[in-house]
């Protein structure tokens, strides 16, 4: 837990230091391209398991193809997406909620195959939780 803890506050020290500069598009927090759309209305965001340290052979970031997300495989893994639109119309504690979530699946350990990656095995809206 405090490892990756101390991950989740790297993207941010990271993410923060870049965004006053170039704002949304650079770093990890980017918008979703898929913003506006009927897709966009069942999410509040979206990213790749391990995401921000996984890479390909050649060292370039992977690709959502890489691993056959369900998506037109041209994302940028190491990414969290938002449809910034509903972003914006959440409170403060939900949106710090969404991204201290989002964040443990992005610096958690592995891929989408990998049986220690942080998934979304229930939630407080579940009978199982
Ligand atoms: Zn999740």
């Amino acid at each position: 837990m405090s490892g990756i803890y101390d991950l989740m506050r790297t993207v941010l020290t990271e993410s923060l230091l870049a965004a006053p500069m170039f704002g949304w598009g650079v770093g990890y927090f980017q918008p979703d391209p898929a913003d506006g759309t009927v897709a966009s209305m069942s999410y509040v965001a979206y990213t790749f398991f391990g995401g921000w340290q996984r890479r390909r052979r050649d060292g370039t970031p992977r690709r959502s193809g890489d691993d056959n997300y369900d998506d037109d495989g041209t994302l940028r893994e190491d990414s969290i997406f938002f449809p910034v639109g509903k972003l914006l119309t959440r409170t403060d504690n939900a949106l710090t909620k969404t991204i201290i979530h989002e964040l443990a699946h992005f610096v958690g350990p592995g891929g989408p195959k990998n049986g220690n990656r942080i998934d979304d095995y229930t939630n407080a809206h579940k009978n199982n939780f």
